[in-house]
């Protein structure tokens, strides 16, 4: 077990593999996996959606191998890829032998539907000799049936032993480069299955909940199944199966692990306030508009939008940078400290530019940039007219109390 940094988790010491330049497992950070959905004979398609896979911090993307024409795409995009590809394979133990010979990273293979043992093992002899990994991906829709029948149904003993097979052909063939999973689309029994697969090897392990759907229910499914296991140490490569344009699976995946601290920010971590009565702004337009501005930005601040001057600063005081609404201004704060007063239709555009001065620059050098005392001067007025105007009750729960009380006690 090894003890991050930046969190209390124990990360369940796996061994190490390589994918390409990327290492998985052992003490190497988390990765990031996505798949394509073009064809992947069409090469200029392909590498189009590799490449933006990447730019939104995918680290390995797979693609299917499912027939000679993608085969032969493969052999086109691996060399001109940014980042390490898998061939997903399924059925056609063949493909698998093509894709090798195209030069792909490494291999994924459905243990449910290439069976023959003597196939397996061809191919993790080729695999061997070309010092390729091979992830053993069981899926919970596509289980061998014998496994099915044999545990009375998809439990997450029967998708264990489904790896747990096909590694006794690796080894018959002394074949180690792997990574193993047993995703299901029911979240609980995903996780049965990781912590269950968890106990009996230390193969590095590929979280996800498969066919998790569209979002925003889908995020939530893969969510709620990959961080439960990755706070308790478990996984060293993730992917979201969401039915949705990839570039949000890598994403999803990217902020997943920033958010849980183990992936170094690369982008804006975007807090805001939920808004209440106190709110002198559509905090929901600006949280968006904001949102949007900082898309594509390659940022690792975490900024505040807040809808109010009386509240925002204080509450969002350890963001590097934030701004709150008061008397139809904005109130930019840098670590809480209030450093300029921007007409309201200006906040985006000011926080962008404060954003990028503080990463250029630090926090340090962004307080000295003005005299912070007349933003504070500016602030402290609103807020004290925010507060005249509203008083303390802003979300009138005091008045609301008394109403309760009267009614409760009414005979
Ligand atoms: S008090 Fe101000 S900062 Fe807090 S939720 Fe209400 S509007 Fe937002």
């Amino acid at each position: 077990m090894t003890k991050s940094d930046s969190t209390n988790y124990q990360r369940k010491k796996t061994r190490q593999i390589k994918v390409g330049k990327v290492l998985v497992g052992g003490d190497a950070p988390i990765s990031v996996q996505s798949m394509t959905i073009t064809k992947t004979a069409d090469v200029e398609g392909t590498l189009q959606q590799i490449y933006a896979l990447a730019a939104a911090g995918c680290d390995i993307v797979r693609c299917t191998c499912n027939d000679a024409a993608a085969a032969e795409g493969l052999a086109k995009i691996v060399p001109r890829s940014p980042v390490p590809i898998i061939a997903d394979i399924h059925h056609q133990y063949r493909m698998a032998l093509g894709a090798l010979e195209a030069g792909v990273h490494g291999l994924r293979l459905n243990p449910g539907n290439i069976r023959k043992p003597e196939h397996i093992k061809a191919v993790a002899s080729e695999a061997r000799d070309r010092g390729v990994s091979i992830r053993i991906g069981v899926n919970g829709g596509s289980l061998d049936s014998s496994l099915y029948e044999k545990h009375g149904g998809l439990t997450a003993q029967a998708m264990v032993e489904s790896a747990q097979q096909e590694l006794k052909y690796f080894e018959e063939v002394d074949f180690d480069l792997v990574k193993i999973s047993v995703k299901a689309s029911n979240v609980p029994l995903m996780v049965e299955a990781y912590r269950m697969l968890s106990e009996v090897t230390d193969f590095p392990l590929h979280l996800g909940v498969t066919e998790a759907g569209p979002l925003p229910g889908g995020l939530i499914k893969a969510s709620a199944g990959i961080a439960t296991l990755l706070l308790e140490g478990i996984g060293d490569t993730i992917r979201y199966s969401l039915t949705a344009d990839p570039v949000e699976e890598a994403r999803a995946g990217r902020q997943l692990l920033e958010s849980l601290g183990l992936r170094e920010r690369k982008n804006v971590d975007l807090i805001a306030c939920p808004s209440c009565g106190r709110a002198e702004v559509d905090v929901i337009d600006i949280a968006q508009r904001a949102q949007a501005a900082f898309a594509d930005k390659k940022l690792p601040l975490q900024i505040a939008v807040m809808g109010c001057v009386v509240n925002g600063p204080g509450e969002a005081r350890e963001a590097d940078l934030g701004i709150a609404a008061g008397n139809k201004r904005g109130h930019l704060f840098v670590k809480g400290r209030n450093v300029a007063v921007v007409p309201e239709n200006e906040m985006v555009d000011a926080l962008v530019e404060w954003a990028t001065f503080i990463h250029e620059h630090g926090t340090d050098a962004a307080l000295k940039r003005v005299d912070t005392t007349i933003a504070e001067r500016e602030a402290a007025k609103d807020r004290n007219a925010a507060l005249a105007e509203k008083g303390d009750d802003a979300n009138h729960d005091q008045e609301r109390i008394v109403e309760i009380r009267r009614t409760v006690s009414e005979k």
